[in-house]
């Protein structure tokens, strides 16, 4: 579903990403950890169109992001092809964003309505499917104020859903969550998972990337320091720079 070959990203003169080398397969959940600045949203963002590549490929869904091929030549995507691109694709981060003046049923709403043309009355039906699906049946009627920190990012993860994506990246969706309303997010997380949603989750809740994922990618400094079972990965670090880190998250 996503493959990354050698993909670097450069702001101005800054290596960010430096070769980066991975694939999600249909399905899997792929976690990704790492220390402040490695880079980690910066790849998720390449995946999700909103930052162009310095060079290498990556592909979703066996499409190259960023170019159409014709012939055996590439073109860029135009911004239209790329905003349809993106759709396709759901992504969470670690601040909500909700819609502050329309009612969490609305905010589900609101894109299959004004991107697909979805008729009201049916993408109401659905947005009550999906948040009853995150545990909010008796909310659809609040504003996101009216709501908790966990309430909001399960709202934040209908309204991503409500598109119908191949695909969802979350970014650090439970680090602006207060303890004890993390675990509802990565509840709803793990049911997604489990219904065969092909996930990229940039988290550093070490028990969800156990039990929840399929692998697990340490990245340092632009590069994939290690990658394998999660499993492995937390139990038996091979590199130094992994251990280091582990120490302090675990
Ligand atoms: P964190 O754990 O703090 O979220 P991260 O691993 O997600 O960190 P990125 O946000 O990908 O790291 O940032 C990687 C590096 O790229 C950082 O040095 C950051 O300052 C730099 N960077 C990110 N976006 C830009 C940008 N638009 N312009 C210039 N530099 C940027
Ligand atoms: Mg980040």
């Amino acid at each position: 579903m996503v493959k990354s070959e050698g993909v670097h990203k450069y702001f101005g003169r800054l290596e960010v990403l430096k070769g980066i080398d991975l694939e999600v397969m249909p399905g899997e959940v792929m976690c990704v950890i790492g220390p402040s600045g490695s880079g980690k949203s910066t790849f998720l963002r390449c995946i999700n169109h909103l930052e162009k590549l310095t060079a290498g490929k990556l592909w979703v869904d066996g499409e190259l992001v960023g170019y159409r091929q014709k012939g055996d030549k590439l073109h860029e995507l135009r911004d239209n092809e790329v905003a349809a691109k993106r759709r396709e694709i759901g992504m969470v981060f670690q601040r909500f964003n909700l819609f502050p003046h329309m009612t969490v049923c609305e905010n589900v709403m609101e894109a299959p309505i004004q991107v697909k043309g979805v008729a009201k009355a049916k993408a109401r039906e659905r947005a009550l499917a999906l948040l009853e699906r995150v545990g909010l049946a008796d909310k659809p009627k609040a504003y996101p104020r009216e709501l908790s920190g966990g309430q909001q990012q399960r709202v934040a993860i209908a309204r991503a859903l409500a598109m119908d994506p191949k695909l969802m990246l979350f970014d650090e969706p439970t680090s602006a969550l207060d303890p004890e309303l993390v675990g509802e997010v990565l509840a709803v997380m793990r049911q997604l998972a489990e219904d065969g949603m092909t996930m990229v989750v940039v988290t550093h809740e070490m028990g969800f990337a156990k039990e929840v994922g399929d692998s697990l990618v340490f990245m340092d400094g632009g590069v994939v320091v290690e990658q394998g079972s999660p499993r492995d990965v937390i139990s038996n670090p091979q590199h130094e720079r992994t251990k280091a880190f582990l120490g302090k998250v675990l």
